[in-house]
């Protein structure tokens, strides 16, 4: 008995340092994994799960529904249902740890993202505010002026592909998913993943947490189904591949 007990409590710690042998946690060990062939020539789409690990995002406290675990479920769909023949596709955070905002970008950036999509859930004090939005940066780029020693920002050559790319995911999940549109917003530059990037980038913010008509679609399986058929069909119009 106490042999038997031995062994399982051996296995059980060999199988706790395989699991941890693969989890990606560093953004080091995410780039490693996700190293792109020269002759790989699929578009990178870039997918991020919002939040993660300590930072849970927005939180509904009495159903403790927190937004990083429906980002995660939201991105976890979209992978289930896009064609990898087709698309490499990268996660940046793979794992339900907080990865800063600097590391997500530079994960994309080193993979040369063709489009980087965010996953967020909204949040305001009240439970009738529902619908989704999508943003795209108004100017990404920062430059230091060596004269005036100011930060100066320039306009991305990338906001207009991101304008683009956010009106068409705003017609598909208004086509295929009960929720309601809101609004496309350009938004300022600082803007959470998408301002600093040398790609076009939205961030699609699905629905409100205090909303529960937003959460019967937005923490189901069925709804959130439907917003990843919602994303790769936007993405195989977007990134139009043979
Ligand atoms: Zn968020």
């Amino acid at each position: 008995m106490i042999k038997s007990l031995g062994t399982f409590v051996l296995l059980f710690l060999l199988g706790t340092m395989s699991c941890k042998k693969n989890k990606l946690n560093t953004v080091t060990e995410i780039m490693e994994s996700n190293q792109i062939a020269a002759n790989d020539l699929r578009p990178v789409i870039i997918l991020d799960a919002g939040h993660g690990g300590l930072d849970p995002g927005a939180t509904h406290y009495l159903y403790k529904i927190f937004e990083k675990n429906i980002t995660r479920q939201i991105v976890d769909a979209t992978i289930e249902l896009i064609d990898t023949t087709k698309y490499k596709v990268i996660e940046t955070r793979p794992q339900d740890n907080n990865i800063h905002r600097r590391n997500r970008i530079a994960i994309a950036e080193k993979a040369r993202a063709h489009i980087l999509i965010s996953i967020h859930v909204n949040a305001v004090n009240d439970t009738v505010t529902n619908g989704f939005e999508i943003l795209y940066s108004d100017s990404t780029l920062y430059k230091f002026d060596t004269l005036t020693s100011d930060t100066i920002s320039i306009a991305s050559p990338y906001k207009y592909e991101s304008a683009s790319f956010a009106e068409i995911l705003s017609k598909e999940t208004s086509k295929r998913v009960p929720l309601k549109k809101r609004k496309i917003i350009c938004s300022k530059p600082n803007l959470g993943i998408i301002w600093a990037g040398h790609f076009p980038s939205i961030l699609f913010e699905v629905g409100f947490i205090n909303s529960t008509t937003d959460l019967k679609v937005i923490n189901t399986p069925h709804g959130q189904s439907k917003l990843a058929q919602a994303i790769v069909h936007s993405i195989s119009l977007f990134c139009p591949v043979e």
